[in-house]
């Protein structure tokens, strides 16, 4: 049975007084006991405060990007070792927002994801079609390829410590959530195109659904056979919504 889990992605978004609020909030929620596995994601410069913030709590700390080098001359950049000395458990990696604006090309995802591992994180890789390539009946083959690029470069077994996640981009900060069926249609795609390679990974991997997840469809989603929880943009930064997310969650198990 795999567990349910909540990722809130705050983007570049919030503030020191919406990241105390907000983890207070979370926390004092959590603490009843009835939600899902969640972990969050603020934007780096606030990953130190969050860890304290979260001390103690069952919620988990995320980044949003970490590089693909260990260490050296890369202005600007932060390291897996360093996100994981900050008591971070997971890092995002190959949203289309970074493929897309930052020009992450597979093989750098893929670069990531092994750099995350290196430096004991949970990665979460993202994969995801536009609109044209849905339109153009491509998705599964598309979403497929992102993946196979990542399996073929850090190897099958890497996915035993691992998440993925299947985020549309026409379903990305736009409202217009991908149906239960039709999210399903792809989580249960990507489970196959991991089982060709390993039938025990894939029955152990958690997938997440990303795109528009709110408090009104998060149910619906869960619900779903092969979709084990959410990568959650706008919501995570609202607290009431965030919390229903996370209990929704707990109780579709
Ligand atoms: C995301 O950024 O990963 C995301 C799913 O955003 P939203 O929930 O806002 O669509």
């Amino acid at each position: 049975m795999r567990r349910k889990l909540v990722v809130g992605n705050w983007k570049m978004h919030g503030s020191q007084e919406l990241l105390r609020t907000l983890l207070t909030g979370l926390q004092a929620n959590a603490a009843q006991g009835d939600f899902a596995d969640a972990a969050v994601c603020p934007p780096a410069v606030y990953l130190a405060e969050a860890a304290t913030l979260l001390a103690d709590s069952a919620i988990s700390l995320g980044a949003q990007n970490l590089s693909q080098h260990e260490q050296g001359a890369y202005t600007g950049e932060v390291s897996g070792s360093m996100l994981a000395e900050l008591g971070c458990r997971y890092v995002i990696v190959g949203h289309s927002e970074r493929r897309e604006l930052f020009a992450e090309t597979d093989e750098l995802v893929a670069d990531k994801f092994i750099a995350a591992q290196r430096a004991g994180l949970t990665p979460i890789l993202c994969v995801g079609e536009s609109l044209a390539q849905r339109e153009a009946g491509q998705t599964l083959d598309f979403v497929a390829q992102q993946l196979n690029a990542v399996i073929a470069k850090a190897g099958i077994e890497a996915f035993s410590g691992a998440v993925l996640a299947y985020e549309p981009i026409w379903a990305i900060g736009t409202g217009m959530t991908a149906s239960p069926e039709q999210a399903q249609e792809v989580h249960q795609h990507l489970r196959q195109v991991v089982a060709q390679h390993s039938a025990a990974v894939a029955a152990e991997l958690q997938m997440l659904y990303g795109g528009s997840v709110n408090a009104a469809n998060a149910a619906q989603l869960f619900a779903q056979q092969d979709i084990d929880g959410a990568l959650v943009g706008g919501a995570s930064l609202k607290l009431d919504d965030f919390s229903v997310i996370c209990r929704a969650a707990q109780s579709s198990i």
